[in-house]
């Protein structure tokens, strides 16, 4: 699969069998990908060399994955970064939120996990703002009509503005993964570089989006810790 422009993918990953391997599926897919086995090696990497993306484990040597997140994030805060956490570790996920990581994979993943996540994030670092979502679709009991900025339950329906049935449709996508109000900013609202301050736009339209759905067991959308919310379809 050639592309006119392989894009830059850094990989710091210190297990030489799972960096190989995610550096040929990258390959594969027509990316350029550049495997780094030490953490502050990676860091270096990163501040040298323009990357289109940054794959990074969390336990490296040198320095561990939310450091380099951390300071990834504060040089290059327009830079998408995906880590790859342990299964079942969900203090893994929020921690690197919290460091600024923009979505995560759990180990051991499939070739086909990792690329969709992959994909996503560098559709959505060229993206702006929310994309058209014109075919209806189900969120928990209801079913969403986009083209008709409605929801509807039985005899029951809600009038629903553009952007939450684009946060609707995200949610229905990602059911039971966790998405970090970083990302909501980005995808939703466009945010190439979004800000602590402008979470609480996020927590306003949740809130507001919880209240239109009366989404109490029906379409709950749970809020994680602090770092963001998950809809446990
Ligand atoms: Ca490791």
């Amino acid at each position: 699969m050639a592309r006119e422009n392989p894009l830059a993918v850094l990989v710091v990953e210190d297990e030489a069998s799972i960096r190989r391997g995610v550096c040929d599926v990258l390959a594969f897919h027509g990316h350029a990908p550049e495997g780094v086995e030490r953490g502050d090696t990676g860091l270096q990497r990163a501040l040298t060399k323009q990357h289109a993306l940054v794959i990074l484990d969390v336990m490296l040597p040198g320095m561990n994955g939310f450091e380099v997140c951390r300071e990834l994030r504060r040089q290059l805060p327009g830079l998408p970064i995906l880590i790859l956490t342990a299964r079942g570790a969900e203090s893994d996920v929020l921690e690197g939120f919290e460091a600024g990581a923009d979505d995560y994979v759990t180990k051991p993943f499939s070739v086909a996990e990792l690329m969709a996540r992959v994909d996503a994030l560098l559709r959505r670092a060229g993206a702006n703002g929310p994309a058209a979502e014109e075919a209806p679709f189900r969120f928990g009991a209801w079913h969403v009509d986009p083209a008709e900025l409605r929801a509807s339950r039985g005899a029951r329906a809600v009038e629903l503005t553009r952007r939450e049935v684009a946060l609707l449709a995200l949610f229905a996508r990602e059911a039971g993964r966790i998405l970090s109000r970083r990302r909501l900013l980005r995808e939703i609202w466009g945010f190439a570089e979004p800000d602590r301050i402008e979470t609480r736009t996020v927590d306003m339209h949740i809130a507001k989006l919880r209240k239109k759905l009366a989404a109490s067991s029906d379409a709950p959308i749970e809020t994680v810790r602090g770092e963001g919310y998950r809809f446990v379809g």
